[in-house]
């Protein structure tokens, strides 16, 4: 028997070993082993088992890690199917399949000493009065975690040795699991009842989990509020009935304590202890471990994570859902480029498992999706909780500039809606997306901007540091006194622009007595700071949270009856086709925020071009009108979801070559592609963020309907093109950001 195996390297190539002896029938594909290779020993995985090999001279695997193949025959093929479809080596995917923990030659159990009483047999030994007590606790407890034992009888390992000596304790290793949610308790949770909107969304998809005929992709559309997650979770409960299991895809950011809860409360009690895992990125490597192997073992039938999760191991996959489906997180920004929301549809076909993509502003995609047929459309057009949606008013800034000479922070109707908030004691959410003082610093008298040394960006003012950043690359440097330009000295050197730091000092100024906290990156150091800042919000010792993008999702607060959005049209002019429709979204979720509870919210929405169709459908709550406006630019211009987006950056430190390679790929670009068919090639052209890291970037984009085929022709072509050492190539299929 001979096994194939693709090695932790990216070498684009697979390997056959021997199989030895001892492992013959024992070896299975999908398990992790050490090979030797060259002079070394490396780690891989098993991709397949065949009868003979066109390599000579094969040497033997040297040994198998754990106890399990770790990547199921599924998992393994979506990784075939992502690096055809992403255009990266094999082994570049299998590195997204398997969390870091899990790769490991050692094995990530956390293995504990454990004492237990022995029957002695014979006649009692003699013991001192020390071990006499050591083992009367035990004897009380039976059995004891050695630490644990130690720390009760007030003694150390040797006395315990010396009892296991006389034979009559026993000492073993045992393996303790890390459960990341070990300290809390779920108290177990009972379906609620449907309103006629939820139980037709529910019965559409048992229906489909049941074996129903028609698409298996539901396009969930529901409020803020609407009830979608009880949808879910009685979703998930007739799966788990079924004897199958289900993943749930949530943004990282919205993978709160109180988001696991929902889950673990309906899910995990009594003698469930297990069957709800958890994997996001602030796991600790062995929780994280334990809580894939949990899953891999099927103790764990359900799993709550961000991106990655979509690979987790469940088997008799029931159900997919992703919730947020329109988030741009959901695509990962490094090799292998997969968008997780798409790879669950993909997954969920090839397993026969049904997905439901759930969101209040679906993607323009996936709405189109449910338009023509692909998917099937659900609605749950009202809140739940029978709160209304807030009232959204809008602010001319120009006017108010105009009023006030000079931009001001707040409109004079924010600035009474807060004070009023204040009076009533009720509590005010202030969003801007930007953070830092000021955009940029600026010398009124020569037009002097303090840019970053390595991209093509100004500097943000951090008044707290007193320190010019770059956000780009994180370079740092001290705020001048005057304009540097040598013919200009200006000691009159302005900022400009306003962050979220900024937003904070001119609330204290306004509004002395108001209790304020702020937060984005540069408050938050520790995750212990995000929960202390939303613990004080939410009992009342905060009157005003200021915060960037942070505070836009998932959170609720019954005392929010104010929400501001300060300077509304900030991403809404970026060169990317996607501005209008992040801002439409981002406007819909911060708004979500305001009235959860029984009094009506209300929004204010401050923006210089307040008539921009992402404003005002947003400030309607209409969906459908931004679509459908939307939807015909998108295809005027042939834009998704009309065509896909492959997208090629060069990068290297000397533009010119930059530029010149740029040129070449697009001409290669041309040969290869001759005759195929729906392409349209644009570029080269300079990317909006044209310096970044101090290497120049330069973009050359194409679009097709066809992208499994072009990505299929794209694959092989990288791997030949030659380009100049210093200039590298990077290939985004279905790229979320252009810049
Ligand atoms: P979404 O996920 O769409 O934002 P949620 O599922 O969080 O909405 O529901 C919003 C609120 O409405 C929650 O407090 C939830 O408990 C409540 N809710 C949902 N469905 C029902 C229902 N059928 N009856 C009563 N309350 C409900
Ligand atoms: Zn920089």
């Amino acid at each position: 028997m001979i096994a194939r195996v693709a090695l932790d390297l990216a070498l684009r190539k697979e390997f056959d070993y021997a199989v030895p002896a001892d492992l013959e029938g024992r070896l299975e594909v999908g398990a992790r082993v050490k090979v030797p290779f060259g002079r070394r020993e490396i780690l891989g995985s098993v991709v397949a088992l065949v009868e003979s090999s066109p390599q000579t001279n094969l040497r033997e695997i040297k040994a198998v890690v754990g106890r399990q193949a770790q990547l199921t025959a599924s998992v393994l093929e979506l990784a075939r199917w992502m690096a055809g479809y992403y255009c990266c080596p094999l082994e570049t995917a299998l590195k997204s399949v398997l969390p870091e923990a899990v790769r490991q030659e050692q094995e990530g159990w956390r293995e504990r000493l454990t004492v237990r009483v022995a029957a002695a047999q014979g006649e009692p030994p003699e013991l001192t009065k020390r071990q006499r007590e050591v083992l009367a606790i035990l004897e009380e407890w039976r059995e004891l975690p050695l630490q644990e034992l130690l720390k009760l009888a007030e003694t150390t390992a040797d006395t315990v040795r010396r009892l296991e000596d006389k034979g009559l304790v026993a000492i073993r290793s045992e393996v303790s699991e890390r459960d990341p949610y070990g300290d809390e308790t779920f108290v177990a949770t009972q379906p609620l009842a449907l309103n006629p909107e939820q139980s037709a969304a529910l019965g559409a998809v048992v229906g489909a989990l049941d074996g129903g005929a028609g698409p298996s992709v539901f396009l969930l559309h529901g409020v803020t509020g609407s009830g979608k997650t009880e949808v879910y979770l009685q979703a998930l409960a007739h799966a788990l009935a079924q004897g199958r299991g289900a993943i749930v895809l949530v943004p990282e950011i919205s993978l709160t304590p109180q988001t696991v809860e929902r889950f673990k409360s309906r899910f995990q009690h009594g003698a469930n202890r297990t069957m709800v895992a958890v994997l996001h990125s602030h796991l600790s490597a062995g929780e994280r471990h334990d809580e894939w192997q949990k899953i891999r073992q099927g103790r764990a039938r359900i799993v709550i994570g961000a991106r990655s999760a979509v690979f987790a191991p469940v088997e008799r996959l029931g159900l997919i859902v992703v919730d947020e489906e329109h988030e741009a997180s959901y695509k990962q920004g490094e090799a292998p480029r997969y968008h997780a929301r798409d790879v669950a549809v993909v997954r969920a076909a090839r397993e026969g498992a049904v997905v439901v993509l759930g969101s209040a502003t679906p993607s323009m995609e996936s709405y189109h999706h449910a338009r023509s047929g692909k998917y099937r459309l659900l609605e749950l057009p009202h809140r739940a909780d029978a709160a209304k949606l807030p009232v959204v008013r809008v602010v001319d800034m120009r006017t108010e500039a105009r009023k006030q000479k000079g931009p001001p922070v707040f409109s004079h109707l924010l600035h009474e809606a807060i004070l009023q908030r204040l009076e009533r004691r009720e509590q005010t959410m202030l969003f801007l997306n930007r953070r830092g003082y000021s955009t940029s610093l600026q010398c009124p008298l020569c037009g002097y901007v303090a840019g970053c040394p390595n991209c093509s960006v100004s500097l943000t003012y951090h008044r707290q540091r007193q320190r010019l950043c770059c956000h780009v690359c994180g370079h740092e440097e001290a705020v001048p006194s005057e304009c540097p330009d040598p013919k200009c000295r200006n000691p009159g050197i302005r900022y400009a622009g306003l962050g979220t730091e900024r937003l904070e000092e001119a609330l204290a100024r306004q509004f002395a007595k108001a209790r304020v906290a702020r937060m984005d990156s540069d408050t938050l150091q520790r995750k212990s700071d995000y929960r202390r800042v939303l613990t004080d919000f939410r009992s009342g010792r905060i009157d005003i949270l200021v915060g960037t993008q942070m505070i836009a999702k998932g959170l609720h607060f019954p005392n929010v009856t104010l929400v501001g959005i300060v300077y509304a049209d900030l991403g809404l002019h970026l060169p990317d086709f996607r501005a209008g429709e992040r801002t439409f979204q981002l406007l819909t979720q911060v708004s979500g925020r305001a009235g959860r509870g029984d009094i009506e919210g209300e929004v204010i929405v401050q923006a210089f071009t307040p008539f921009h169709p992402a404003i005002q459908y947003a400030r309607r709550h209409d969906y459908l009108g931004f679509y459908d406006q939307e939807i015909e630019f998108r295809q005027a211009l042939g834009y998704p979801p009309f065509a896909r987006v492959a997208l090629v950056t060069l990068r290297g430190r000397n533009e010119e070559k930059v530029q010149f390679s740029a040129d070449h790929v697009r001409k290669e670009l041309e040969r290869v592609l001759v005759g195929f068919r729906d392409l349209i090639i644009a570029g080269p052209g300079p990317a909006p963020l044209a310096r970044a890291e101090t290497f120049y970037r330069y973009q050359v984009m194409l679009r097709t309907r066809a992208m499994s085929r072009l990505a299929s022709m794209l694959d092989p072509w990288v791997q030949g093109l030659t380009l100049p050492e210093d200039i590298r190539l990077s290939l985004d299929i279905d790229p979320v950001d252009l810049l």
